[in-house]
């Protein structure tokens, strides 16, 4: 995929590229064919968590081969800092009843891994069949749960990444590649 598109208008100078919107999208493809192969005819429910995972999730799912359900939950953790205050808030709960049903939970970045616990306790307990993580971006050294993360796309050290659906301060999200700031 060669989609050229010069978004270096809205890159300050104390961003750095980190991972391309090719390496993204190459990632993106692999991840699809696992879920593809793991969820044949199951059709599970994906639930996109807002507003980080949008973008993740909508490329994501045109990777996927088989026939997909999608939802979104929004909660919040860290207001407009960059730390995790680890007080979650649901700001838009789920509209689809998964009891029953196989759960793919499709985050941004795990960071603390506070978002995800909370989001295991509070999904476990509408009894899905099954209850799996994606994740885009993973903190290992961060990572303070030993939550079972089944989809990883890239693994990354302690840095504050923004672009493809990452805010800085809200903005930013639109930028089709990864940057770290410095
Ligand atoms: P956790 O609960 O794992 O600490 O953090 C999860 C949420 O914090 C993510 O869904 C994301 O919204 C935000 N977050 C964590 N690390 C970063 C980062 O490096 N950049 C941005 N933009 N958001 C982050």
């Amino acid at each position: 995929m060669s989609i050229e598109f010069d978004q270096s208008a809205i890159v300050p100078s104390n961003y750095h590229p980190m991972i391309s919107e090719k390496k993204i999208q190459e990632r993106l493809e692999e991840l699809g064919a696992e879920i593809t192969a793991d969820f044949k005819d199951k059709r599970p429910i994906l639930i996109g968590v807002l507003n980080g995972g949008f973008i993740f999730l909508a490329d994501l799912i045109r990777y996927i081969n088989t026939d997909v359900e999608m939802d979104f939950i929004r909660i919040s953790s860290y207001g407009n800092a960059r730390e995790s205050s680890g007080h979650i808030k649901i700001l838009k709960p789920l509209s689809a009843d998964i009891k029953g049903r196989p759960v793919i939970v499709v985050e941004d970045i795990v960071d603390s891994g506070l978002s995800i616990q909370f989001l295991q306790n509070m999904l476990s307990a509408f009894s899905p069949s099954e209850l799996k993580f994606a994740t885009l971006l993973h903190k290992p050294s961060k990572n303070k749960t030993n939550i079972k993360l089944d989809y990883v796309g890239f693994e990354i050290e302690d840095k504050y990444v923004v672009g493809y659906g990452l805010d800085d301060e809200q903005v930013k999200r639109n930028l089709r590649s990864i940057y770290y700031i410095a």
